[in-house]
């Protein structure tokens, strides 16, 4: 069985998040910190455990665990042991903003993690301090190097672009000249509660591409399912740029992601006006074929782009309810 929608678009590829908690705050996030709310109670174990068993059969090959902070979950290496414990999981990713992954990343690669996204918006200490809240550049920045030293496979690094602010291409190249790593300039989303920020700070991303391409970078040929970015190389380089232009034409053209809420809403849209809610049909294992009914009925209404140009950002005041 296969996830297509209406727009031939198929979905391998499951964006789970486990939390609404954030140790961080970012500007365009969660400026005031994470607020709790005592009506949202986050996935259990067993209710994870359906999603993924369910997804694989519809024929979801990777996962991302995502949040808020994912891994300030007390239950998060048994999370990486439950969904890697099936066999047509090839990919189990996390995005993280590295706090806790220093002390952790050996067990939870041994848990089955095999890719790892971080955030980092600036190799300056003050401005990641700055944008993000914590004077941990130096702790994050050493979370990369160990995921790459113990052998995660991919390592990313994801940098939300902020005009005037973090967007001296200079900066990034040099750091992955000699390391093997993606870096990720996201372009900075609109979402119901960021409006001023992202007024201030929104940069297209392809005034970064305009620069790569003047100094040879090369764009990589998509693979088949590859998502929305592109990828830039380049021969003096370890490292590759990726671009992810939410705002570029044809951008959800390649979508090929869902995305299932720590609240159990399934979101085919990250600037949809609804999700479905999926928890009535987490209870019990034997619920899985009502809930695929659901989840291909749901995907039915998947529209074929966002409305972001118009300004229609959808449900979510930010992105800490969905993992981006
Ligand atoms: N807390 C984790 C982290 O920051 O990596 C995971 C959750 S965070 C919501 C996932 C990714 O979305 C991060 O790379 C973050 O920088 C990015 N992000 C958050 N809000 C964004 C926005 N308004 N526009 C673009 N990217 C955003
Ligand atoms: Fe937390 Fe990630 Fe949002 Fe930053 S982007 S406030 S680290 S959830």
């Amino acid at each position: 069985m296969q996830l297509m929608d209406n727009y031939q678009r198929r979905f391998q590829y499951l964006r789970l998040s486990i939390t609404e908690q954030c140790n961080f705050q970012c500007q365009y996030c969660l400026p005031q910190g994470y607020q709790p709310n005592k009506d949202h109670q986050f996935l259990s174990l067993s209710e994870i455990n359906n999603i993924v068993g369910t997804f694989t059969e519809l024929g979801v090959h990777k996962i991302r665990l995502t949040g808020g902070e994912p891994t300030l979950r007390r239950d998060f290496t048994d999370i990486l042991s439950i969904i890697s414990s099936y066999p047509s999981i090839k990919e189990l990713a996390i995005t993280t903003n590295g706090s806790r992954l220093l002390k952790n990343i050996s067990y939870w690669q041994q848990a089955g993690l095999n890719a790892v996204n971080i955030s980092i918006d600036s190799f300056s200490p003050h401005l990641f301090k700055l944008i993000t809240g914590q004077d941990k550049l130096k702790e994050i920045v050493q979370c990369v190097e160990k995921s790459l030293e113990v052998g995660i496979k991919k390592v990313k690094i994801n940098t939300v672009l902020m005009k005037n602010m973090n967007d001296n291409l200079k900066d990034y190249l040099a750091w992955i000249k000699y390391r093997p790593v993606d870096l990720r300039f996201i372009e900075l989303m609109e979402t119901g509660k960021n409006n001023d920020v992202f007024n201030r700070y929104h940069l297209a991303g392809n005034l970064i591409e305009t620069q790569l391409l003047a100094q040879g970078w090369q764009l990589q040929s998509k693979v088949a399912l590859s998502g929305p970015a592109k990828v830039y190389s380049h021969s003096d380089y370890q490292g590759k740029i990726g671009l992810i232009m939410p705002y570029s034409k044809d951008f959800c053209k390649s979508c090929n992601r869902l995305r299932v809420s720590s609240l159990g809403k399934l979101h085919y849209c990250l600037f949809g006006d609804a999700a479905v809610d999926l928890r009535d049909l987490l209870v019990r294992a034997d619920q899985k074929e009502q809930l695929k009914a659901r989840i291909f009925a749901s995907l039915m209404s998947k529209p074929e782009k966002h409305f972001l140009h118009d300004h229609k950002v959808g449900i979510l005041p930010n992105l800490s309810y969905i993992g981006g």
